[in-house]
């Protein structure tokens, strides 16, 4: 079972607080997320920030608003090494469709895979350890360069997203949840007036993907994500952390 919180290791600087996060909720608020987006990359942002992608079912608006704006602006990847074919396909397809120039994909580093995982099945017996492995550290590598991050979570995936704020201070980073407050509805309308391409996996019942072994279809009713880590009590691969460091 994975355990309810866990401490990660604290690895950036101090730059953007809470109040520095609580700030740029009140001077956004009512603004809608291309606006936002636009003054923040072009402005106090620019040169500082990537976003990072699972290039999941809805990755795709996100990435789309991005590019609209900037198409250089690095996009991180973690590719785990246990993630679905579909998804490695729907990437590329993706990426070349909105024109990413700055796709960096970050695998988990070789010798440390050898010695924790050697027999690659971590994942049944430690999944916050494979996560850790395979996702958090590579993403922390990737980010280590940036002040600030994107990311597409939305507060109807979850219960535990709910309350999710479009601004958030990550261990001194700054992180924009952009489509914190979109619905299902109003990501479906952004498909449709751009045409994005839908993962091939959406429309066989996944609603939420990472890794193969860790995603299974949902029903109707249930949230997005409880696909994800089926019955284990894990309900976040730790790359999102509260303010203390743990991890739901
Ligand atoms: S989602 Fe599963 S396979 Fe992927 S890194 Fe986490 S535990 Fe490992």
């Amino acid at each position: 079972m994975a355990s309810a919180a866990r401490q990660v290791d604290r690895i950036a600087p101090r730059l953007f607080t809470a109040a520095d996060a609580a700030a740029l909720e009140r001077r956004f608020a009512g603004v809608d997320a291309a606006t936002m987006l636009t003054e923040l990359l072009t402005g106090e942002l620019a040169g500082r920030t990537a976003t990072v992608s699972s290039f999941g079912t809805e990755s795709a608006v996100l990435l789309h608003l991005v590019a609209t704006i900037d198409p250089r602006l690095p996009v991180i990847v973690a590719d785990t090494g246990k993630l679905f074919a579909e998804t490695l396909v729907y990437r590329d397809a993706l990426a070349a469709r909105l024109g990413l120039a700055d796709l960096r994909i970050h695998a988990p580093d070789p010798a440390r895979l050898t010695e924790r995982d050697g027999a690659d099945m971590r994942w049944s017996y430690d999944p916050d350890g494979c996560c850790d492995l395979r996702k958090v550290e590579p993403l922390d590598r990737a980010l280590a360069p940036f002040d600030a991050w994107l990311s597409g979570r939305k507060g109807f995936q979850a219960g535990t997203r709910a309350a999710l704020p479009r601004f958030e201070a990550d261990r001194g980073r700054l992180k924009l949840n952009p489509l914190a407050d979109w619905d299902k509805a109003a990501l479906d309308r952004y498909f449709a007036r751009h045409a994005l391409p839908r993962h091939p996996l959406e429309a066989l019942g996944f609603a939420s993907i990472g890794c193969a072994p860790c995603t299974s279809t949902v029903t109707p009713g249930e949230d997005p994500r409880a696909g994800r880590w089926r019955g284990s009590g894990k309900v976040e691969c730790g790359i999102h952390r509260a303010g203390d460091g743990s991890v739901p």
